[in-house]
């Protein structure tokens, strides 16, 4: 299995939902086998990561594990 293989069938595992809010954005470059996550709740990036088993990970784990540690900013007031 390549590599683009291999993060496509995880992202292909990634149940849709219920309409959702969109929290985050996921950016997968195949070309060069990386990964970020922006998230837009609190404006933090995680990653980039590189590698086939890291981007595998990192794209199936971000969205549960950026979730525990999110901390949306106060709107301005
Ligand atoms: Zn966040």
């Amino acid at each position: 299995m390549t590599a683009q293989q291999a993060v496509t069938a995880t992202l292909g595992r990634i149940p849709d939902g219920p309409a959702t809010t969109v929290t985050g954005a996921l950016f997968v470059d195949m070309a060069n086998i990386r990964a970020r996550y922006e998230c837009l709740r609190c404006g933090r990036r995680e990653g980039p990561v590189s590698g086939t088993d890291v981007v595998v990970a990192f794209v199936r784990s971000i969205r549960t594990d950026h979730h525990t540690r999110c901390l949306p900013q106060e709107p301005p007031s």
